[in-house]
């Protein structure tokens, strides 16, 4: 972690979030700060708040009370000039897009010429494997394959900082190890800063480089604990005695806090 300077990334400060509608507290007294090139798995219960606090480190709710500054500036500067990218759960691709188009969308509403983009579009493609598809439109794609085009359109225009709330939720397991390997080489090879939502203790482990444990609501940092396994990772990583100590590690934290969960909320945890 910095220490307050001006380097951080994301800066959350004492923030409290709550909806009027049912009097509910989805934050309580949130404090972080991302580094540069962090890649930061925000995991814990249904519920707790993690796509709350996604939503307002993207400006697309208001905090009740707190301040959070995205690159220095307020998430709603932030987002004017463009500084992150957001994945949700859902593709929220455009049906009647092509593949192309959907990726070209926010290149376009940047103010990028054509030719530029077209040139961003192909990279981008290639990158994700598509290039086979540029012409197709959403609902010619699998799921995975729709969930890569929204991962690619999120990336095309570099953002320091990319938002992914529970992106291979809705995926299966093979699709989604595949993905997991795929968004950790593009983020190696971007250098951008990442906050992934998911509530899937082996998968926050194997990508992150920091996991922060959230508590049931009023959603808290329960406890953070740090990744050091090295990067590159592989599907080996997922063997080696380290990542189960850090797996067990988490779930303690989840565990510790989470006197509240109910057996479904645990197991859908596992
Ligand atoms: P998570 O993503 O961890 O499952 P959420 O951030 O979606 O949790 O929700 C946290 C809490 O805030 C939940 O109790 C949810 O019902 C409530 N909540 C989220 N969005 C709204 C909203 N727009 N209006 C009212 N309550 C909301
Ligand atoms: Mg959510």
């Amino acid at each position: 972690m910095t220490d307050g300077s001006a380097q951080a990334v994301v800066r959350i400060q004492g923030l409290t979030k709550t909806f009027p509608q049912g009097n509910v507290t989805a934050l309580q007294d949130i404090d972080l700060e991302l580094a540069p090139g962090e890649f930061i798995s925000l995991i814990g219960p249904s519920g707790c708040g993690k796509s709350t606090l996604l939503r307002v480190i993207g400006d697309l709710i208001e905090p009740t009370v707190g301040e959070v500054t995205v690159n220095g500036k307020p998430a709603r500067g932030a987002r004017n000039d463009g500084d992150y990218g957001i994945v949700f759960q859902d593709a929220v691709l455009f049906d009647w897009r092509t593949v192309a188009k959907n990726i070209a969308l926010p290149l376009e509403m940047l103010g990028w010429e054509r030719a530029r983009r077209r040139e961003r579009v192909e990279e981008m493609l290639d990158l994700v494997e598509l290039s086979a598809f540029a012409d197709h439109h959403p609902w010619q794609l699998s799921g995975g394959m729709q969930q890569r085009v929204s991962i690619a359109r999120a990336l095309a225009f570099e953002p320091a900082l990319l938002l992914m709330d529970e992106p291979f939720g809705a995926l299966d397991e093979m699709t989604r190890e595949r993905l997991n390997l795929e968004l950790l080489s593009i983020w190696e090879k971007l250098g951008s800063t990442v906050v992934f939502v998911t509530h899937s203790i082996s998968e926050a482990v194997f990508l992150s480089s920091r996991v922060v444990v959230m508590s049931p609501r009023p959603g808290r940092i329960a406890g953070t604990v740090e990744i050091d396994l090295p990067y590159p990772r592989a599907a080996e990583t997922r063997d080696a005695p380290r990542f189960f100590e850090l797996v067990t590690r988490v779930r303690e934290l989840l565990r510790s806090r989470g006197e509240h969960l109910l057996p479904e909320e645990e197991a859908a945890l596992e």
